[in-house]
């Protein structure tokens, strides 16, 4: 069998969430929400399984949900898309990760990742044959230099991955971030893979830029946006592609012969929900924003060093003010002995980790939050 995989650990999501199970801990690690999800967008798509088509939708998806996307990032992110030729639906932003790498990138063909990363692009990148050049972040500000770039990007890159936000770190790229990248991309030929599903769970007023809308990057961006995470639905699984249309042909190949379709009655449920008007996704990020604020103190309160979060279910505790120098074995003992899941952000390096940050999901019921906080009551005043 191929070796990559054989000897491939479980992930971490699905080993914390089981341990969470089995201990009866409360599970604030695999990101995804308490919240139910707006009720009209799953009556949608209640009412498609019942009255709708649920035999194979088209290819490329069903035409009002593509442009309902081209819509929605026209309304909401100034990126003007031709839904026919540019915009294709998937099953989640996994699989469009999976496709857009098994397309873009021949052996050999160098790939820039940036660490922390999300657990599956490794993974992808090395069955694809990819060489991945890594260009490690690091907490507070997670942010890269173009000292790191240059190191990073030879005239070989043919991809650079950027998730932005950032999951685990919680954090936006600033313009002037995303137009250093975007000047490295062109003067490598190199396509931007862009996993934005972030994109809508911004806080603080904040609006997300697309690597699409920097000059330069139309023609050699690939983004990814995922309904799970914009209608607090993760395990809907419908992904968006938007590329320019020579690049986006091809990655429809791929497409076709790894799922091929998505459920047709959730695409139509999507469609309706991208419509919503501005109130829904303003009261969905005030809503986490809360969460995130009421967590946040309470984690401050408590004695924890709690890093800034601009965005994503997620804000990270660094432990080294704690003198706590193994974010894994301090998850276990978090889980075991407190009743509380975290993830180790070590988990999302593939070397030299980070060891001192643990990532909790803040996208809990007030009640959930605070059994955590009370379970955490002395966990840091031991550890200090
Ligand atoms: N990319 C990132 C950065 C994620 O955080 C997630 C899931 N939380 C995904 C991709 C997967 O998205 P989907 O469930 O749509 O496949
Ligand atoms: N993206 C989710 C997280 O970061 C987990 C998704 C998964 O379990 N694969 O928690």
């Amino acid at each position: 069998m191929n070796p990559l995989f054989a000897e491939l650990p479980t992930t971490v999501f699905e080993v914390m969430s089981r341990l969470a199970r089995e201990t009866g801990a409360i599970n604030l690690g695999q990101g995804f929400p308490d919240d139910p999800g707006p009720e009209d967008v799953r009556r949608a798509a209640a009412d498609a399984v019942m009255t709708g088509w649920n035999q194979y939708p088209p290819m490329m998806g069903l035409p009002e949900l593509r442009q309902a996307v081209a819509g929605h990032y026209a309304r909401h992110q100034d990126v003007a898309l031709d839904w026919e030729s540019e915009v294709m639906i998937t099953s989640g932003a996994t699989e469009a990760l999976a496709g857009a790498l098994m397309a873009l990138i021949q052996p050999g063909d160098e790939v820039v990742l940036f660490q922390p990363l999300y657990d599956a692009y490794l993974p992808l990148v090395l069955r694809a044959g990819g060489v991945p050049r890594f260009v490690r972040l690091e907490p507070p500000h997670w942010r890269f230099d173009e000292a790191q770039l240059r190191a990073a990007f030879s005239p070989k890159t043919r991809v650079v991955l950027l998730n932005n936000p950032l999951n685990p770190s919680a954090t936006i790229a600033p313009r002037e971030d995303l137009e250093l990248l975007a000047r490295f991309c062109v003067e490598n030929d190199t396509i931007a893979l862009c996993d934005e599903v972030w994109e809508h769970v911004v806080f603080d007023g904040a609006r997300h830029l697309s690597m699409l809308a920097i000059p330069g990057m139309r023609e050699r961006t690939v983004k990814i946006g995922s309904a799970g995470k914009i209608f607090s639905l993760t395990g809907w699984k419908v992904g968006f592609v938007c590329a320019h249309a020579h690049i986006l042909r091809v990655l429809a190949k791929a497409h076709q012969f790894i799922t091929f379709t998505t459920p047709p009655n959730l695409q139509a449920a999507v469609a309706y929900g991208l419509g919503k008007d501005q109130t829904y996704f303003e009261g969905m990020r005030a809503a986490l924003q809360r969460s995130r604020d009421r967590f946040a103190t309470g984690l401050s309160e408590r004695g924890f060093s709690v890093l800034p979060s601009a965005g994503t279910y997620f804000l990270n505790v660094d432990l080294a003010p704690l003198g706590e120098t193994d974010d894994v074995a301090f998850c276990q003992r978090l889980v075991q002995e407190h009743g509380v899941a975290a993830i180790p952000v070590s988990a999302f390096y593939a070397r030299d980790p980070i060891r001192s940050v643990v990532r909790f999901c803040f996208a809990k019921r007030d009640e959930v939050l605070d059994g955590a906080l009370s379970r955490l009551e002395t966990v840091a005043r031991k550890a200090a």
